[in-house]
């Protein structure tokens, strides 16, 4: 039986660019892990295909497989679920593949209490990270004092916390990049061999 493969989870920040980098990264050369594709229940857009961006299916499909404990997790995003099929995650995963996810947070969280062992990668926009420096240096007391738009990157920086990894969406090359690295180092840590 070969070694498990790793479930790397992509996620961040809704309108970071995850699927502009997820598709970069399964474009590019010398990809050796697989896409998991997601299910949703949301309409097709022009140019997407069945089975290659998404399974789509309708609510009712949806929450039957939700019900028959299909779904590695679900969630709901914009009024649509959104869920990542089981099977095969698991099969690829037992082959040795590397899995990849592109899931929003909630999503990635449930993943992270199912799969303590799986690598979580957080996409950040450039401001985000600067954000984060800035809120570190200057301490809490101010914070009571910032704006709408500063308790939602507040929320999003906590929600980094529960990461391996962030990853500064600043240039799509170099976040894939980044991304790659990050995968190959955990083939190479102490207590994966
Ligand atoms: P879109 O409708 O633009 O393709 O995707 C909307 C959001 O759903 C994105 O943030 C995307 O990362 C997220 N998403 C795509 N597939 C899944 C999935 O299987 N599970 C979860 N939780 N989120 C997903």
């Amino acid at each position: 039986m070969p070694e498990r493969g790793l479930l790397i989870v992509l996620s961040g920040p809704s309108g970071v660019g995850k699927g502009t980098v997820r598709k970069a990264i399964f474009d590019s050369e010398e990809t050796d892990f697989e896409y998991s594709v997601s299910m949703t229940t949301r309409g097709m857009r022009e140019g997407e295909v069945e089975g290659v961006d998404y399974f789509f299916r309708t609510r009712d499909e949806f929450e039957a497989l939700i019900d028959a404990g299909q779904m590695l997790e679900h969630a709901q995003y914009v009024g649509n679920y959104y869920g990542t099929p089981l099977e095969y995650v698991n099969q690829t995963l037992d082959t040795g593949k590397d899995v990849f996810l592109e899931i929003e947070v909630q999503g990635a969280m449930k993943v992270k209490e199912k799969v303590p062992n799986g690598v979580f990668i957080f996409l950040t926009p450039p401001d985000l990270a600067e954000l984060k420096s800035r809120i570190v240096g200057r301490g809490t007391d101010e914070l009571a004092v910032i704006e709408e738009r500063m308790e939602v990157a507040k929320a999003e920086i906590e929600m980094m916390s529960h990461y391996d990894y962030a990853v500064v969406n600043d240039q799509v090359e170099l976040a894939v990049e980044r991304i790659k690295h990050i995968i190959k180092s955990e083939h190479l840590r102490v207590d994966r061999v």
